[in-house]
């Protein structure tokens, strides 16, 4: 199975900004990257420009959240069947930027999958420890709950693990802690969801770039990675998409 590499361009991007990116990185698309499933999610105000410049490319266009309602009176909310309606593919949910921001909660996290699932769209749903509770030891148990919170019955999305402490900060989490985090993640999954368990993709996010992505995505857990400040520019990006086993 290929291993998908998602660009999260958070809340980056004007309009030449994006553009730029968006035909650079679809220029640099080739036969040395037919390994992975690429995924560009620009901002709600990109997806119309970038997604047709990416799709030429066979780059997929995600967006970064949803609401969990299918329509109604949410003033400045989006809702799943509008990204799909864009030909979005892929939407990121409980991003811990969201959780922090919006005090969104797992509970809402799992309406949102739900949402996103019975529009088409393929969740790739956040988990990651905070560095409170990397420190105090808590780290398997915080990311336990939030997998049993946040992924409804018959979860057939995509996993984000992304240590809080690792996002933006320049240092990815260990190759040994990714092991034994995506190993514990993939067990959680495998209570959860039975044999359906085994083949939920488990992302790794938190400072990923061209250096140690060849380090991070050979790993047996991991199906691929959640890029921020990376994805924002070809150069940055690129030497993740080829790392792609
Ligand atoms: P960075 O790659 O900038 O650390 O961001 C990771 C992330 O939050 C992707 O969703």
């Amino acid at each position: 199975m290929k291993q998908i590499i998602v660009g999260n361009w958070k809340m980056n991007g004007l309009t030449a900004d994006a553009a730029k990116a968006a035909d650079d990185i679809g220029a640099a698309m080739g036969q040395d990257v037919s390994g992975a499933q690429v995924v560009i999610c620009p901002p709600f105000t990109q997806l119309a420009l970038v997604g047709p410049k990416l799709r030429e490319h066979g780059i997929a266009l995600g967006a970064q959240d949803c609401h969990q309602d299918p329509c109604g009176a949410h003033t400045g909310d989006i809702a799943a069947s509008m990204l799909r309606d864009l030909g979005v593919e892929y939407v990121i949910l409980g991003h811990s930027e969201r959780r922090r921001d919006h005090n969104e909660l797992d509970e809402t996290v799992r309406e949102k999958a739900v949402a996103a699932a019975a529009a088409g769209l393929t969740p790739i749903v956040c988990v990651g420890e905070s560095e409170d509770q990397r420190s105090a030891g808590d780290s398997q148990e915080a990311v336990g709950w939030q997998i049993q919170g946040s992924l409804p019955q018959g979860f057939t999305g995509i996993v984000a693990y992304e240590p809080v402490w690792a996002i933006g900060s320049g240092t990815a989490a260990s190759q040994q802690d990714i092991a034994d985090m995506t190993q514990f993640i993939r067990e959680e999954l495998v209570r959860q969801f039975g044999d359906a368990g085994k083949t939920i993709k488990i992302l790794y996010g938190g400072s990923v770039n061209g250096r140690n992505a060849a380090d991070i995505l050979p790993l047996a857990n991991v199906g691929g990675a959640l890029v921020g400040n990376a994805s924002l520019a070809a150069e940055t990006f690129m030497p993740i998409v080829r790392a792609a086993v």
